[in-house]
């Protein structure tokens, strides 16, 4: 298993490759729209430990033993994103969630984000070529949520002997070292790329795969994370 300063490092190289290939698009994203902010966001448990340590240098951590973050008796998340592609792949339908808790992240601050630097990948690909706010429809370039998607898998597959769940949940169970608080991650099984969005996404794929980490390309080390 990779250690988790290395897993780390990767996961901001990760951010970052994402954030250049998201910047080629122009989205009517900004500071203030918060119509994606709900606490059905899902993350893994190295983003998790990542908003953790976060919290931890701020001196915000007894914000986690909030009401807000108590876990709650039924689990909301139940299919990671490896296993939903991996029951894709297999031709299998897969039940989403019906009870997903659209209420206010506890993370929203008077509209803004306040874990801004710390706030998990699947916050980052929120993004709409349309304001949204009236529809709560995003209006995603084609494309877009296959490369977004992949790299969902790509840290899912980095957090070895991880979980994954909703952050609320996640975070409640972190912070309380709870066994068990999030359903267990998986390895990539392969990708949901169509052959017309593969011209888009390759780019971000082959570049982040290139990239070096302590010495190994991050190709490497996700060969590595489940050798
Ligand atoms: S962590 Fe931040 S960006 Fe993500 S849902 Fe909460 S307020 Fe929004």
């Amino acid at each position: 298993m990779i250690p988790r300063p290395t897993q780390r490092l990767l996961l901001a190289t990760l951010y970052d490759a994402f954030a250049q290939w998201a910047g080629t698009f122009t989205f009517a994203c900004g500071k203030g729209c918060a119509t994606c902010c709900t606490r059905s966001v899902t993350m893994t448990s190295l983003e998790g430990d990542e908003i953790i340590a976060f919290l931890a240098e701020a001196g915000r951590l007894s914000e986690l033993a909030a009401p807000a973050f108590q876990p709650t008796a039924n689990r909301m998340a139940q299919c990671t994103t490896n296993a939903f592609v991996a029951a894709h792949l297999r031709g299998e339908s897969v039940e989403e969630a019906e009870n997903w808790d659209l209420r206010p992240c506890p993370f929203l601050k008077e509209e803004s984000c306040s874990i801004y630097p710390a706030r998990p990948f699947g916050c980052r690909l929120f993004a709409s070529l349309d304001p949204c706010a009236a529809s709560g429809v995003a209006d995603m370039p084609p494309g877009y949520l296959a490369g977004a998607t992949a790299l969902l898998q790509y840290i899912e597959h980095l957090d070895n002997n991880g979980c994954w769940g909703t952050m609320v949940e996640l975070l409640a169970g972190l912070n309380t070292e709870t066994e068990n608080c999030g359903e267990p991650t998986a390895p990539i099984p392969g990708f949901l790329i169509a052959p017309d969005e593969r011209a888009l996404v390759e780019p971000l794929l082959q570049g982040l795969l290139a990239q070096e980490v302590n010495g190994q390309t991050f190709a490497q080390w996700l060969q590595i994370s489940r050798s």
